[in-house]
């Protein structure tokens, strides 16, 4: 059966380009019917921090995507680390290295002048030193010979050895590196498709080498293109959020985002909107993309729209309190908000659009006629506004009256284009020159609000 694994530093938050990582991960999992598991890989303890791994955790709970059986934390298995560390020097497969941080700054900057590419020259390989305070571990990576894999996004890559120099597998302190304990990790874990950003296609060939040196078996790999921002750069802050749960707080659905991830690099035809299960019906590598993907919020806009047309409008009106409270601390219920729902949801793209269309009829309206330029327009409005509010008085049961015939009443009586009624009320109930029918705006503020607005226009 198929084991995936997703397996991020807790060093920040969970952004744009892992959470699509894990969603693959996730998808191919699911596809096969196999396991998706969690690791945190937290050895570089001066950077990994409590706070990150809670994000990760959030993000991923936000988005869907469910893991199987217990999150492992690499800093929970040092001892099995050691044992392997130490099988290698056993075998004579590692050796330990005192080259000075100085000559290896000084072998770079030759190979470097010489237009070569800094590798580690062996110079202690075949020493026989013995481990001291700052020795470091080497793994012996063969000299001859080359690597070979088919990776499922870029097909067969093959790197000679002799580009390939002997690799820090353990630090002075004794902590592995990245690339000894991960290879002991994903074969522990029985892991065998390793998906992940190919920022780490360079490090494959070496992986491979260590399995095969600790008498593992070797993997498949999917090494996923990365993700630039709209300007070609790679993603980063400066093209706004890449943070998931910036998402959450700007007002996105998590399916929407979902869905938006797994486009950046997959493709299935023209479709656009997937369901999960569409999506795990459908993942392959075959269709992921090897050239990067660029980010592109409008696109990301227009799925989201699409989702909040579908979504219930309960869970809008839930969504909608939470961002009023936490924005204007004002507690609406759900039954108020409810209407106003389908009112605006068709212009906004997200749920803080929403709140804030929203607004602008929930709140009393009294910036009307502050400003000058609209005073020529006040005068003319007054009559109209006037003759609205007494036909209003006179509505005696307004939910089953017909509000727009009120209108329709004050044209009629002043003669005039529907606009210079209508114009004026519009203005008056919602500080936005459009939005929803007039009529309808009426019957959600309820005949109390719909006078008091309009007399507010016109002192
Ligand atoms: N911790 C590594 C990272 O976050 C994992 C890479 C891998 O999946 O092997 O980049």
């Amino acid at each position: 059966t198929v084991v995936t694994r997703f397996a991020p530093s807790p060093t920040g938050y969970l952004h744009v380009g892992g959470a699509r990582t894990a969603l693959f991960c996730y998808l191919y999992a699911r596809h096969h019917g196999g396991q998706f598991e969690l690791r945190i890989e937290d050895t570089d303890t001066a950077r990994s921090t409590r706070e990150s791994v809670q994000a990760i955790f959030d993000g991923m709970n936000w988005l869907g995507l469910e893991h199987d059986g217990e999150v492992r934390f690499q800093s929970d298995n040092l001892p099995r680390y050691h044992e392997c560390l130490k099988q290698l020097l056993a075998e004579d497969k590692a050796y330990y290295c005192d080259c000075s941080k100085e000559r290896l700054e000084k072998l770079r900057a030759e190979q470097m002048d010489k237009g070569e590419k800094p590798r580690y020259d062996g110079h202690c390989r075949d020493l026989g030193l013995v481990k001291s305070d700052d020795t470091i571990v080497r793994f012996k990576n063969p000299q001859q010979g080359e690597v070979t894999f088919n990776d499922l996004v870029r097909g067969e890559i093959t790197v000679s050895n002799r580009e390939l120099d002997d690799l820090v597998i353990a630090r002075a302190d004794g902590m592995p590196t990245y690339n000894f304990s991960v290879v002991i990790d994903d074969a522990d874990m029985g892991i065998t498709h390793v998906i992940r950003g190919d920022d780490h296609v360079n490090n494959t060939p070496r992986q491979i080498n260590l399995y095969r040196a600790l008498g593992f078996d070797v993997p498949e790999f999917a090494h996923v293109p990365m993700i630039l921002g709209d300007d070609g750069a790679r993603l980063s802050k400066r093209h706004g959020a890449v943070s998931v749960m910036q998402y959450a707080e700007d007002g996105y659905l998590p399916e929407a985002v979902l869905n938006y991830l797994v486009r950046l690099g997959w493709s299935h035809g023209d479709q656009e909107i997937f369901s999960k299960q569409e999506l795990i019906d459908l993942f392959s590598f075959k269709a992921v993309n090897r050239a990067p993907s660029a980010f592109n919020t409008k696109k990301l806009n227009w799925i989201n729209h699409k989702y909040m047309q579908e979504a219930d409008p309960k869970r809008l009106a839930i969504l909608v309190a939470e961002r009023l409270k936490q924005t204007i601390e004002a507690d609406f219920s759900i039954e108020q908000l409810l209407p106003l729902v389908d009112l605006f949801k068709e212009r906004a793209d997200t749920v803080n659009e929403l709140a804030d269309a929203m607004l602008s009829l929930l709140q009393p309206l009294s910036a009307y006629d502050e400003k000058s330029e609209k005073k020529a327009f006040k005068a003319a409005a007054i009559e109209p506004l006037e003759r609205v509010v007494s036909h209003c008085r006179a509505v005696n049961d307004w939910d089953a009256a017909d509000l727009h015939q009120v209108i329709a009443d004050v044209v009629e009586e002043l003669d005039v284009g529907f606009g210079k009624v209508g114009m004026p009320v519009r203005l008056a109930l919602l500080s936005i020159a459009q939005g929803p029918a007039i009529d309808v705006i009426m019957r959600v503020l309820g005949q109390q609000e719909t006078i008091h607005r309009l007399q507010q226009a016109i002192q």
